[in-house]
């Protein structure tokens, strides 16, 4: 059998984990097609966080409390960086990850395309699962705020009419969560380059080749939905009659960490299971999936067109994730049409 996964950083990590136990056990084939939104190049550095995460967690060198970055970690660079006074001071460079950052930007900058440099990365890291990057082009999550502190000669775009304070500017999405923890007021997300990006080598073809796809409990609208920008993503899990099952993120009306509420509220989308199927939508109305596992407290959850069904969705250790991973995959084994 041959599971492709869609999938975000920290959470999605945690869900691989899972699913690569399962997948040893039944011998399935397993590859993850990862969010690249977040990646920014800072201090020359081309850091691909949610890459990095899903790869060390999967490598063993994941750093387990902080749940990004390795572990055993040193600050020598950032302490030196911010002697400097070298700007964004908000960004954790740890040195361990630096050598990381130092490959991938070598590489890059030698012509190789990110799933190439991927790949050789993962040489080390042994993953057990594919890595593919959503797309080897660039794309980056911008996120549009009210600045509260407008920089000189910015033009304000005012259709609210609110007059000149707090004028709109477009942020990279690590500044406004790292820094500002995600609390300016905030009008959209803007996946910067989707629309000129193509699926990064394998993607379509792993997609096509899939007897199951799933959607890791990944955030939803900085994570999944960057993935699905790709043109030619989204047709293909649609293009495969193969089942698309996702994991909810949401358990009991709050995301297990992370910033998925804030996310879902800037799209005004309820930080309910149900609202993040509804965001993704049933396979049979144009959208995406056939099935959704959702947490018992959800049990409730009912979304027209979408076999909904109630495992626990914590994910505790490696046996309970592959546990959710197996109802996963039983959920899209049953016929599609059957509803309850
Ligand atoms: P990021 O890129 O590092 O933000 O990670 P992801 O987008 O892949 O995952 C973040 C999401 O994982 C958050 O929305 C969390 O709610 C979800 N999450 C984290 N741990 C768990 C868990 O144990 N169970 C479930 N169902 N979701 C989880
Ligand atoms: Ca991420």
């Amino acid at each position: 059998m041959r599971i492709v996964v869609l999938t975000g950083g920290i959470g999605g990590a945690k869900f691989l984990v899972g699913a690569r136990e399962y997948a040893r056990r039944t011998g399935a084939e397993l590859t993850a097609v990862v969010n690249v939104g977040d990646d920014v190049i800072l201090h020359g550095l081309r850091i691909s966080p949610d890459l990095d995460s899903v790869m060390y967690t999967l490598g063993g060198g994941a750093d387990p409390e902080r749940g990004w970055g390795r572990a055993g970690e040193t600050w020598a660079v950032k302490n030196e960086l911010a002697a400097y006074q070298a700007e964004p001071t908000w960004f954790g460079l740890g040195d361990r990850d630096v050598a990381t950052h130092l490959v991938r930007t070598t590489m890059l900058n030698a012509g190789y395309p990110l799933s190439a440099v991927t790949e050789a990365l993962c040489a080390r890291w042994q993953p057990g699962v594919r890595l593919l990057p959503a797309t080897d082009d660039r794309l980056e999550t911008h996120v549009v705020v009210s600045d509260p502190e407008p920089a000189a000669g910015d033009t304000v775009d005012d259709d609210s009419g609110t007059g000149p304070v707090g004028g709109e500017r477009a942020i990279h999405f690590q500044e406004w969560w790292i820094r500002h923890r995600g609390a300016l007021p905030t009008h959209r997300f803007v996946f910067v380059g989707a629309a000129q990006a193509k699926p990064a080598a394998g993607v379509l073809e792993a997609l096509a080749a899939a007897d199951v796809m799933l959607i890791a409990p990944s955030n939803p609208v900085v994570s999944i939905a960057p993935v699905l920008a790709v043109p030619g993503i989204r047709e293909a899990l649609a293009g495969n009659p193969a089942p698309v099952v996702g994991v909810s993120p949401i358990i009991g009306d709050a995301p297990v960490r992370g910033m998925a509420d804030r996310c879902l509220a800037v799209l005004g989308e309820p930080c309910t299971a149900a609202g993040v199927a509804a965001l993704y939508g049933a396979r049979r109305t144009a959208g995406l999936l056939d099935g959704w596992l959702v947490d018992p407290v959800d049990d409730a959850t009912r979304v027209d067109g979408i076999e909904v069904r109630a495992v626990p969705l914590w994910m505790s250790d490696p046996a309970a994730t592959a546990a959710m991973v197996e109802a996963a995959i039983e959920l899209a084994d049953r016929p599609t049409g059957v509803t309850g």
